[in-house]
C-alpha cells in the first residue's frame, strides 16, 4: 500500500525536524529539507556531511511499506535528528576507514530504538 505524503504533512516534519533539533541543543549546521523519491520502502532519511556540516532532511513523496513510523511526523523528525545526534560518532569510523563501520552502524539503529522507546 502506498500513498503520497501531503504538503502539510511535509511541513509538519520540517517543523518536528527543527523541535527535536531545538530539544537537543543540535545548533551549527546547514540545514536543508528536501521531499523526493529517496528509494524503496524508506519514509525519510538524512544525509549528512560532519566536516562542512551540511544536512539534509529528506520525506519522501510517497510512502510505501509498512514501516511504522511513517504515519507519524514526530516520530520519523525523531528518529532522523538521533541520527544526527550520532553523526559525529558514525562519521569517526567511516573517516577512518575502519572495519568496524559496518557494525557501528547495524549498532545505530539498535541505539537510536532504545532512545526512542523513552523519548517519544
Ligand atoms: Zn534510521
Amino acid at each position: 500500500m502506498s500513498r503520497e505524503y501531503t504538503k502539510e504533512e511535509f511541513d509538519r516534519y520540517v517543523s518536528a525536524v527543527k523541535s527535536w533539533l531545538y530539544k537537543f541543543g543540535i545548533s551549527g549546521w546547514n540545514i536543508d529539507f528536501k521531499q523526493r523519491n529517496i528509494g524503496d520502502l524508506i519514509s525519510a532519511n538524512t544525509t549528512y556531511n560532519t566536516v562542512s556540516r551540511n544536512v539534509c532532511f529528506q520525506l519522501a513523496e510517497v510512502q510505501t511499506g509498512e514501516y511504522c513510523l511513517h504515519d507519524d511526523m514526530n516520530l520519523l523528525a525523531l528518529h532522523e535528528v538521533l541520527h544526527l545526534l550520532l553523526a559525529d560518532v558514525i562519521w569517526t569510523t567511516k573517516e577512518t576507514q575502519d572495519d568496524a563501520h559496518d557494525l557501528v552502524i547495524a549498532k545505530e539503529h539498535e541505539v537510536i530504538n532504545r532512545l526512542m522507546g523513552v523519548l517519544k
